[in-house]
């Protein structure tokens, strides 16, 4: 591995400094699971990618750690493990689809050293762009590898140029309970939705959300759901012991008796970014569930543009979805 410099601020500020001053030279460290023990390790980079020369431990710093919930909703700071998530009884209670999403990923031992943020901000699985010898496009190269290669794992929707799927189930989770990502820069604190923190190829290539190199995660805000608001999560893998998705699907709707008045469907495992599935909620909307779940979820299909060796997750999805729903409402 590629020695570097490791710094372990204790406040935001000293952490935002030490960003800007060594710029895309740095890297933010949480847990290190996939920074170091993926992408560092296994020499992932590229022109567009240089591996970093200083890292820069957040776990440092206390205030980025823990789970504070109010009757408005919960804030979870971007170092809390998954496994804080997973055993959170308040957070289960109010947001059982998170702690869900989060059991999902991976082993316990990843999820003990994993975090909230390192899990959002994880780079792609692409098996192209993992390995040392294919620089394509998301490494800063000229080609994508997966457009004639071994695309089985790819996107089905929103892919151009890079054919990446979105590896984070958190993410997903996150879409679908409307959460807010809040940044810490240069230039101070700034809240988005998750709807606008997630780029695609088209925007950037080389990297998958609105982070630039001296910004961090500071904290996740998820708000309190509505009154009797459904939710459930479904995940689709290869290895059941643990893997990523090839579909995961997160729902969190309201309903009058059976007829869905509102809420999103996201889908992790098919696109670039977390995909909200719009086309399948404006077919429920103010529709009996019942009796048009079947074929609302069938309108993923005028979305979706599998590659040569994917199909199979057009019809994964689509029934992921039925089921999913099927689940929150049950
Ligand atoms: C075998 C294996 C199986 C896995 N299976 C799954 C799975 O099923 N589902 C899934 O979702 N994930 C899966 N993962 C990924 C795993 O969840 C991530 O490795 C982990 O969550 C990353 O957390 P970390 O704290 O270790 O991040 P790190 O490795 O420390 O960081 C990951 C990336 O995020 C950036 N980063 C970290 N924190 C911040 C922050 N606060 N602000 C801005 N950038 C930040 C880092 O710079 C780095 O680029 C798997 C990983 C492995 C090794
Ligand atoms: S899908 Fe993206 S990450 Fe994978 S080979 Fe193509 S450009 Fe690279």
């Amino acid at each position: 591995m590629k020695s570097f410099e490791l710094y372990e601020p204790t406040s935001v500020q000293e952490a935002v400094g030490i960003l800007t001053k060594f710029g895309t030279k740095a890297k933010i460290l949480a847990g290190g699971s996939d920074l170091v023990a993926g992408i560092m390790k296994d020499w992932v980079q590229g022109d567009g990618m240089p591996l970093p020369d200083a890292l820069v431990d957040l776990t440092t710093i206390p205030q980025l750690r823990g789970i504070r919930i109010d009757r408005n909703g919960a804030t979870i700071g971007a170092t809390t493990t998954l496994t804080d998530i997973v055993e959170s009884q308040e957070l289960g209670q109010q947001f059982p689809l998170l702690g869900q999403a989060a059991h999902s990923v991976a082993s316990p031992l990843i999820r003990n050293s994993g975090t909230l943020g390192g899990n959002i901000n994880q780079r792609p699985r692409c098996w192209f762009f993992r390995g040392q010898d294919f620089n394509c496009y998301k490494k800063g190269g000229d080609i994508c590898f997966s457009v004639t290669g071994d695309n089985r794992h790819h996107a089905i929707i929103g892919g151009e140029l890079c054919y990446i799927v979105h590896p984070s189930d958190t993410a997903t989770a996150l879409l679908a309970l409307n959460a807010q990502a809040k940044i810490a820069g240069p230039a101070g604190e700034r809240t988005i939705p998750f709807d606008n923190y997630f780029i695609g190829p088209r925007e950037d290539v080389l990297r998958e959300n609105v982070l630039k190199p001296d910004e961090l995660l500071l904290e996740v805000f998820v708000p309190a759901p509505t009154q009797g608001a459904k939710q459930a999560w479904m995940k689709l893998k290869d290895r059941q012991v643990y893997d990523f998705a090839i579909v995961a699907v997160a729902a969190v709707f309201t309903v009058e008796g059976d007829t869905w008045r509102d809420g999103r469907i996201v889908l992790g495992g098919v696109s670039p970014v977390p995909y909200r599935a719009q086309v399948v909620e404006n077919q429920l909307k103010g529709k009996s569930i019942r009796s048009s779940i079947r074929q609302a979820a069938a309108a993923i299909r005028t979305v979706a543009r599998p590659m040569s060796m994917n199909a199979y997750k057009v019809d994964v999805a689509q029934n992921l979805i039925e089921r999913t729903i099927v689940a929150a409402l049950a």
